[in-house]
């Protein structure tokens, strides 16, 4: 039977793990925390269900092999994803992404509607700061996403993103709709009360799973790792970690930028306003964004949780969107023996949704 060795067992790992057991392999998986799942596992506060960041699954609209992949294994529950930003400046709360409609609220709405005239071509950007003030102008972009983003990646200057293209929420000004993603994505949660847990366990099955061990050295171009004082090797290695780590750094680390999440109960049964229960915050407040658990997971409690993401090195989730540190993963990436495979958040070095990483190892897997 042939072996394949993961390295990571949590989204990326785990779906990793179930497509090559269906295709025969003999799978061990090095966790390095105790429980699978990694930043889409639910844990509990006080009963209150909660994943570190928001897990809404998101699958573009008639992508029937991601979808029923996760329907095999989940219950889903249809969801629509509202978000809101507090923008200081009005001392008020508007849609975001940004509603052409709301622009009607705003206190300078004609030198917005000035700014939105006759626009360079978005096309001919070359930084993130280009592609906003190309899209939406000056002042919404002052007003929605310059500090926003700078408190993000903890940058003093926006221009520093330069492999940026794209509005995280798919449209940079909104007409119709309010809800993000509408008629692009189909957004689902598990029914389950602790999320996407059970799809983790069914992935590994069958499989070996090493808790608590993390990878400590690696020989990559043998295809081994040195995980509890012995080398572990497979004929198909799998890795969800930052590739500098396999190559010990030679071509420079990787830089990311994590979060710290607060976890706040409060005495209500509902705090942010219907249909809403997203808050990007674009001003000096140290945080980010506050979100509201129980209206994803479904939780029923007369109380409610509140997580509140400030930015911050403790952790390693978002890789730059700078082109010179892009290329150094690449290189990295490009340097792998043919069956180690570089998968996930961190194995890319890009940030992909969990419909991304099904496909990606549905795609990768199919030839194995
Ligand atoms: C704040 C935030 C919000 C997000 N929201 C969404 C969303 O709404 N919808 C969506 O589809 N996606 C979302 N994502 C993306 C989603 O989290 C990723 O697609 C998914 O986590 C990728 O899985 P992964 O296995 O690559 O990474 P992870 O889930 O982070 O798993 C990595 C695993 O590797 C383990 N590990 C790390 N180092 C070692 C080591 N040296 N040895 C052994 N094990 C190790 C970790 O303990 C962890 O279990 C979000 C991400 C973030 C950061």
């Amino acid at each position: 039977m042939k072996k394949a060795l993961i390295i990571g067992g949590g989204f990326a790992g785990c779906t990793a793990a179930n497509l090559l057991k269906q295709k025969g392999f003999s799978v061990t998986i090095i966790e390095k925390s105790d429980v699978l799942g990694g930043g889409c596992r639910t844990f509990f506060y006080y009963g209150h269900p909660y994943t570190y960041g928001p897990h809404h699954l998101l699958v573009d609209v008639g992508d029937i092999h991601v979808w029923n992949y996760m329907n095999k294994y989940l219950k889903l529950r249809e969801l629509k994803h509202y978000n809101m930003t507090f923008v200081g400046r009005d001392n008020a709360f508007y849609t975001y992404p940004i509603h052409k409609d709301e622009i009607e609220l705003m206190p300078d709405k004609e030198k917005v509607h000035e700014e939105l005239k006759d626009r360079p071509d978005v096309s001919t950007a070359r930084d993130f700061e280009e592609y906003w003030t190309y899209s939406v102008g000056e002042t919404l972009y002052d007003k929605f996403i310059n500090t926003y983003s700078k408190k993000m990646w903890k940058i003093k200057n926006n221009k520093m993103l330069d492999e940026f293209t794209f509005s995280p929420k798919g449209v940079a000004l909104k007409t119709g709709s309010k809800a993000c993603f509408e008629g692009k994505k189909n957004v689902a949660y598990p029914t389950e009360v602790d999320g996407y847990n059970s799809y983790f366990e069914k992935c590994v099955e069958g499989c070996t799973v090493i808790f608590n061990t993390s990878v400590e050295k690696f020989d990559i171009q043998k295809k081994k790792v040195w995980v509890n004082n012995e080398w572990m090797t497979g004929d198909v290695v799998v890795s969800t970690i930052s590739p500098d780590m396999l190559f010990n750094y030679q071509y420079g680390e990787l830089p990311y930028i994590g979060r710290d999440f607060l976890k706040v109960i409060l005495p209500i049964e509902r705090i942010t306003p219907e249909p809403y229960y997203f808050i990007h915050y674009a001003n000096d407040e140290p945080y980010t964004r506050v979100f509201e658990y129980k209206l994803l997971t479904g939780y029923k409690s007369p109380h409610t949780l509140i997580i509140i993401e400030t930015p911050s090195f403790n952790n390693k989730l978002y890789p730059y969107p700078i082109m010179s540190e892009i290329n150094k993963a690449k290189k990295y990436i490009s340097e792998l023996p043919a069956t180690v495979f570089s998968i996930g958040r961190m194995g890319k070095y890009h940030y992909d949704n969990m419909d991304v990483v099904i496909k990606d190892c549905m795609r990768l897997f199919e030839q194995l």
